[in-house]
């Protein structure tokens, strides 16, 4: 079906100037700027780029004083015909992931028994067993304190340390639960029945103005400033989103040293719109991640890790 979507854009946005196949995005002369500049035939930049898979749009220079970014259907509305319109509803991608937003709220409630961890008082066995589990990983008072870091030891999520993740409105959205004791468990990771590709871990603790560092577990997020961790190795659509429209400096990508080409691949679905050009990524050494590296050399380590922050080459993008 992809085809026919780009056969529809290309009946009124003339031949595309660039197209990826693989990440669903063709790049056209934008109507608007062409427009301001009397260049009925396109002014020949490419600015305009769309995601059909996404069914994103967005103009990378008048994006934000024409109005030109939204979903693609909005672009059609403006400038395609009507039979345009139909025929892109009967073909176009199944979205509904990022526009559904009338989905009713899933109230989540910390685990039974879930105690802060900076709050414990009495010295019982097992916020000693948490809190050494944490040590050994060179978890700080400080990281404990920040992210409420607690444990609780009964219910279903017994002897376990709780990370818990708040949105924007500093309502919880998530939270991870790891087993700390040394005794066997099937599962070391127990996470509530939240899909987690429609959460956006500590939402609330982005600086949006400031470098954002994507990394992928929750252990790594605790350790890399102003981070959000994929909880895997893919950016859910809302947090492309999110970073396409608030994001104001660098976002850098920082996965697990075995996971490069899927560090290339976010960098290619990042790096376009308003975040062309501002796409970094880190490379770990050999057997590290974020969180290894913090446990080893600390703060020092992670600082000398994002600093070594490097752009793709142009042909390694596309
Ligand atoms: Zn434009």
């Amino acid at each position: 079906m992809d085809f026919l979507v780009v056969d529809i854009l290309k009946s009124f946005l003339g031949e595309p100037r660039k197209h990826n196949e693989d990440t669903g995005q063709v790049a056209f002369d934008c109507p608007a700027c062409s427009d301001e500049k009397g260049m009925a035939d396109g002014d020949g930049k490419g600015n305009l780029e769309i995601n059909y898979n996404r069914g994103m749009f967005k103009c990378w220079s008048c994006g934000e004083t024409h109005h030109m970014h939204g979903p693609v259907i909005k672009l059609l509305k403006k400038y395609a015909t009507p039979k345009n319109i139909r025929d892109y509803l009967l073909v176009k991608p199944d979205t509904d992931l990022i526009t559904n937003k009338d989905k009713p709220k899933i109230i989540l409630t910390l685990p039974e028994g879930y105690k802060k961890l900076s709050e414990c008082t009495e010295k019982d066995y097992k916020s000693q067993q948490a809190l050494a589990y944490l040590r050994k990983r060179g978890i700080t008072d400080e990281i404990i304190e920040d992210y409420e870091i607690g444990y609780t030891y009964r219910g279903k999520y017994f002897n376990r340390v709780i990370i818990p993740s708040y949105d924007s409105e500093g309502e919880l959205n998530y939270f991870i639960a790891r087993w700390f004791t040394s005794e066997y468990t099937k599962l070391k990771y127990l996470n509530p029945e939240v899909e987690k590709q429609e959460i956006i871990f500590n939402e609330g603790k982005i600086n949006w103005d400031s470098t954002i560092y994507i990394v992928e577990g929750a252990t790594d997020h605790i350790v890399t400033p102003n981070s959000v961790p994929l909880l895997g190795k893919f950016l859910s659509p809302q947090l492309l989103e999110l970073l396409h429209d608030k994001s104001q400096g660098f976002v850098v990508i920082v996965l697990d040293d075995d996971a490069y080409e899927d560090a290339k691949r976010l960098y290619r679905e990042l790096n376009f719109g308003n975040l062309r050009d501002r796409i970094r990524l880190v490379k770990p050494p050999e057997g590290y991640d974020p969180s290894k590296i913090f446990e080893q050399l600390g703060n020092k380590g992670i600082v000398k890790l994002l600093m070594g922050a490097y752009k793709l080459e142009e042909s390694e993008i596309y």
